[in-house]
């Protein structure tokens, strides 16, 4: 399923105060449109990031906003956030089944997070993160009275991601009055008659209004203990004469091969053991050894979405990769998109995330005078479990 992300900065965060707007305010080194905008280019699930902004930073874009590979493009916001989201709609590829709109100023949004928001619009049509609240509601007067105490269990807490079918979004859009605001995309929605779930939402996807905010916001992101590993893998394989060539899980045509138990796809193997490195789980020989009769010939892709679900399992996940490859022949460059499509696919991350790049050695050493080909791989690894204390599958009917 084509799903877009729409990121609302459009606004000028006049709550605030100062004169940057309060998106482009800094967050331990990075501003809150930036951690929002790469926290949806990182989503597996995301296939183009639609960013609304102000004029004025359309007008100087900053280097986080400049197009990669194409899932990312800029347009000018509008007055109101849902003309900014409207603008961005209008935007979107035209493949889009999914629409899922984040607010600019929510920069600790989780990957898990996203992820269950699509997941549940796209089986229900639309969904929004929530939280329940733990206080008591009161609703109150313009005079701060009391009017009544609302059903706690009844009340929740609406935060992004919000996200809707197409047909959804493009009926409720067509629903906002130029009069009046509305505050999310899923009230719209709602006048528009559809039933919107909620989904489980996070405390640390809290929503920067003030400089308060900002200062709480500082606190969550210092005292999150060291959560990056890094691994490095290598691999070489001798080339032979009748073996296929596969790199990266493509077919390379070439007149000679690797000789492996596997397909000996030196790019998945130095990758996996980059992966598995970094999380301190062993090496590709450990988990998938060459006298297993199982792996003869084994799909190396295969090998390495396993060891990427193994490292999954024990908490982590793949941020990024990059991965040299050492052949003197042939040239790896017209092959290094289609590897990098698959590799991100079984890595589970965007294909920016991952890097694949030839080298030769220059006629030295075996790789040199072309009978081997050798590969290195560095993996960067986060936690990526969800908060313990919000288990998944709490979703609510609205
Ligand atoms: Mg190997």
């Amino acid at each position: 399923m084509f799903v877009s992300a729409i990121i609302a900065g459009g606004g000028r965060g006049l709550r605030f105060g100062g004169d940057v707007p309060k998106q482009l305010r800094s967050l331990g080194g990075r501003s809150l449109l930036q951690r929002s905008v790469e926290a949806f280019l990182r989503s597996p699930t995301v296939h183009e990031v639609v960013v609304a902004v102000p004029a004025e930073v359309l007008a100087a874009l900053p280097g986080y906003l400049e197009s990669t590979g194409g899932r990312l493009r800029v347009i000018a916001g509008g007055q109101r956030r849902q003309d900014s989201v409207s603008n961005a709609f209008r935007a979107i590829d035209p493949r889009a089944e999914l629409v899922v709109i984040h607010d600019a100023a929510r920069p600790l949004v989780s990957q898990a997070l996203i992820a269950r928001t699509v997941e549940k619009a796209a089986s229900h049509g639309a969904a929004i993160a929530a939280l329940p609240a733990t206080d008591t509601v009161k609703r109150g007067d313009a005079d701060w009275r009391v009017v009544e105490t609302l059903v706690r269990s009844e009340v929740f807490l609406a935060q992004t991601p919000q996200a809707f079918t197409v047909s959804v979004l493009r009926e409720a859009l067509s629903l906002a009055s130029p009069s009046d605001e509305a505050t999310d995309e899923a009230v719209l929605a709602e006048r528009a008659g559809h039933r919107v779930w909620l989904v489980q939402g996070e405390p640390t996807n809290m929503k920067i209004t003030t400089s308060d905010d900002l200062a709480m916001a500082e606190r969550l992101i210092e005292v999150r203990p060291a959560r990056m590993r890094v691994g490095t893998g290598y691999d070489l394989h001798r080339l032979v004469d009748g073996r296929p060539l596969i790199l990266g899980g493509v077919a390379i045509p070439f007149a000679r091969g690797l000789v492996g138990h596997s397909d000996a796809d030196a790019v998945c193997h130095a990758v996996t053991d980059a992966v598995l490195g970094a999380a301190g789980l062993g090496d590709i020989g450990r988990l998938f050894p060459d006298s297993d009769e199982a792996w003869r010939g084994a799909d190396s892709m295969v090998l390495l979405a396993r060891a990427v679900a193994i490292v999954r399992r024990a908490g982590w996940r793949v941020v990024n990769v990059d991965v040299v490859v050492i052949a003197e022949r042939p040239k790896v460059a017209p092959y290094a998109e289609r590897m990098r499509t698959g590799v991100a696919r079984a890595l589970e991350i965007a294909p920016a995330c991952v890097s694949i790049k030839g080298k030769t050695n220059e006629g030295v050493d075996a790789t040199g005078t072309g009978d081997a080909i050798a590969v290195h791989a560095v993996a960067l690894l986060e936690t990526g479990a969800p908060p313990s204390d919000y288990p998944l599958g709490a979703d609510r009917e609205l």
